[in-house]
Parts: C-alpha cells; structure tokens; sequence
C-alpha cells in the first residue's frame, strides 16, 4: 500500500478534525526507530506524544501482554477484580510522591484522568471550583477543554464547557510573566472571581507539556502549596506527559520540595497501552462513594501488564538516569548551536524533557521557522513534535532507550535541519 493512497482514503473517510501531522502511514517499529509502509525509515523523537519512555515493542512490554493475553484480556474489574490492578496501585503508591498514605485508581487516558481528579477533589472539599493556567494543556473532554489554557485548536466551537474553572497565566520568563505575576493573578482570582473556601483544586503541570516545556519555578510551586494549605484548596500535579522518567526522575515533582494532593498520569506509563491513573492521599481518593469512579475499560489488564514490565524496565535498564544524562548530551548539542543559529531563543527544559524556542530578529515567535525545522528533519528521516502557544517550540520526546548511534544519528539530522 502506497502513503499517497491511503492520505487520500484517509480524507475520505476520517473527520478533518482528527489532524493529522505526517502524510506516511505506519508499518512497523523498533525502539526508536519506525518504519512507513513504502519502507522508509524514521528516528522517533514524537514517540507517540510521550508515551514511548520505553521505546516501541520493548520485549519485555510484548512479553507481559502477551502473558496476559493468554489468560484474559478483559474482565471489567468492577466486576471481576485481577490482583494485577491492586499490585499496580501498590507500586504507584510507593513511588509517587508525598510521604502520606495513597490510593491509585485506574483509568484508560489522560484526559479521563484529569476528569477523575477533579471529580475526585470537589468529593473531597465539597467545592466547585478549579483553577488552572494558561498555555496548560489537560485533554480534550469538556472538563479537559475548560481547564485546557489554549483557544486553537482545542476549544474553539466546542463550548459551552463545565463553569468554575478559572485561569492564571503560567510563569514564562522569555515571555515576561514572573512568578509574582502569576501568584498575584491567582490571588486576583480570589478577589475578582471566585472566593478561594470555594476552589476546591488548582491543576498544574510541573513542566507544561503542549504549552511549550515551560518549567515551572521552584518557588512558583512552592507558592501553589502555600495558596492550597492556606485555602483548603487541593493541588493536582497533571504529571501526564511529565511522569515515568521523562524529567530525570520517575516523577516530575520530585525535583520540587513539596508534594501534590493528587497527581495524574498516563502516556509512558503503560509503553504504548491505553491506562491512565489518578494517585493521592488516601483519604482525598477516598472522597467519591463505590461507584462514583471507574469505567468499562478503566485498569484494563492487558495495559496493566504492560504497565508493570515498564516498571521494571524503567527500573533495571536505570532509564531515569539515562534520560537525564540524553537529555545533557542534546541540550549541550543545541547550546553549541546557538551562535550559529539565531532563531534559538531559549534551550530549556528539565532530564530528557527539552525543547528549543525560536525567535525572529524582533523577538516575536518564529514559527515559520520552527516549521521549517521540522519539515528539513522530516525529509532526513527523523520525526520530531512542535508545541508551545505560538508553535514556535521544538520538543524532543525520544525514548529513553534509544541506542547511541541512533542518538548521535539523530544529533546529526537536527544540526543540519538547524543550520540548513
Ligand atoms: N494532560 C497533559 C499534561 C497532557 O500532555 C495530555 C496529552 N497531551 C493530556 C492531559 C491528555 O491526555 P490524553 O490525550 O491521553 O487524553
């Protein structure tokens, strides 16, 4: 089957709203590197949109589904508990932070995590209210839009969303917003919209994924938990695309000093498998009465396989360590760059979480140029994402079990889509 078929079958029958990035359809894959149905070959730096830590078909991952496979795929474990689920929480529990006392439930995608938590938090305070930040991205059901601070392409003529949900801008020193800035819109927010006894959540991504890898100050965060401490508001970590090893460590809020109420995850988690988990202190998760939480497919055994052999792979192949020294390796390589590249604005990021924010000569966003990036790599043979508010930011999702070679081959391709 040729791609140029298929692209034209695809706008026949698929809805222009599933956009689709590349005009090549997929035929195989192999850790990093994937492969097209006309054979052509692609180093994977999107690895499905942060979902691939663990590369593609890792054979412990094959290995665990296909086990599970053999003995049942699917029991509805609201109906028929596994002892995989409980096992899986159990191991959540113990690696997530916050030195309390938490529970884990399971569900299949990120947004749905993200609805769950906040169901979760107004059970729990009994309040209505959520605050979240602009540029943050937090899926695309109507609770996932409200919270979601980007117009285009995600929320436009698909309102009205849920109400209660408020927006502060998120730090961005490139951008001009400091962390006072941000603190004092949230305490705005007390004043002008809403009073903080009724928030019952401020949702956050330690480093904003879609929004452009923004890291979240230290301070900023701290800040975040004294506002919750203060109001009795609970503080959710969207660790969706952060988690399971992409920023040096198993969790993003882990280079923070202090912990979340609730944190959602999902994407590597399960290496390539729908599972999504919302984690935190055991009596908040508790808040929701049987029933209240769950879904057909939530926790579905053959994701929840998956998902402990990432455990274990993140674990022994010491992958958080590997992902943060990848990350060094290609933030080094992109500094070196930057005297002969004057679009690089900003090399920022945090582990193997890096991106690259381009700029014209009047310090307005380049995303013609980001663009064109990305198309000269392309045409080389190695895919890579954009993201940020402007679309002007490269992000490198490569997974963190790539070999070397193909690291330094892919090293090679950004130099030259860069300097071309
Ligand atoms: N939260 C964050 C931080 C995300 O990056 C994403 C996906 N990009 C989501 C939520 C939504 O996840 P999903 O696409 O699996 O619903």
């Amino acid at each position: 089957m040729r791609n140029a078929e298929l692209v034209s079958r695809k706008d026949a029958a698929t809805p222009r709203g599933v956009g689709v990035m590349c005009n090549f359809y997929a035929d195989r894959a192999e850790n990093a590197e994937l492969w097209d149905v006309e054979g052509n070959r692609y180093i994977d730096f999107a690895a499905g949109i942060a979902v691939l830590n663990t590369g593609h078909r890792h054979p412990r991952l094959i290995q665990a589904v296909q086990e599970q496979m053999e003995r049942f795929s699917h029991t509805a474990y609201q109906i028929v508990p596994y002892a995989s689920y409980v096992e899986l929480a159990e191991k959540i529990n113990a690696r997530a932070v916050g030195a309390f006392k938490k529970k884990t439930a399971f569900f299949t995608t990120g947004a749905e995590a993200v609805e769950n938590a906040i169901k979760i938090a107004r059970a729990a305070t009994g309040r209505p209210g959520v605050i979240a930040f602009a540029g943050g991205f937090h899926g695309r059901t109507m609770m996932g839009m409200a919270l979601t601070g980007k117009v285009v392409p995600y929320k436009v003529g698909f309102g009205p969303f849920p109400g209660e949900v408020f927006h502060a801008p998120y730090p961005n020193s490139l951008h001009g917003v400091s962390v006072e800035d941000s603190l004092a819109a949230v305490r705005q927010l007390f004043k002008a919209d809403v009073d903080p006894r009724r928030v019952a959540a401020i949702i956050f991504e330690p480093v904003q994924g879609e929004g452009g890898f923004n890291v979240a100050p230290p301070e900023f965060v701290r800040a975040l938990r004294s506002i919750c401490d203060e109001h009795g508001i609970l503080l959710i970590a969207d660790e969706v695309q952060t988690g399971f090893g992409r920023t040096g460590k198993l969790f993003a809020m882990e280079h923070f000093e202090v912990a979340p109420d609730l944190t959602t995850m999902a994407k590597s988690l399960a290496g390539g498998m729908p599972l999504s988990a919302v984690c935190g202190r055991a009596e908040v998760m508790d808040a929701p009465a049987p029933g209240g939480l769950g879904g057909t497919y939530a926790g579905n055994p053959l994701a929840i396989a998956s998902a402990h052999a990432v455990i274990e792979v993140l674990e022994e192949e010491k992958l958080v360590q590997r992902g943060a020294e990848l990350g060094d390796r290609l933030r080094q390589a992109l500094e070196a760059l930057r005297s002969r590249v004057p679009q690089i604005a900003e090399v920022r990021g945090v582990g193997a979480m890096i991106a690259v924010e381009f700029q014209t000569a009047d310090g307005s966003p380049d995303a013609e140029f980001t663009r064109q990036v990305q198309g000269r790599a392309l045409q080389r043979g190695l895919l890579l994402l954009s993201c940020g508010v402007y679309g002007n930011v490269i992000r490198f999702l490569f997974p963190l079990t790539i070999t070397d070679s193909v690291m330094d081959e892919a090293l090679a391709i950004l130099a030259d889509s860069l300097l071309a």
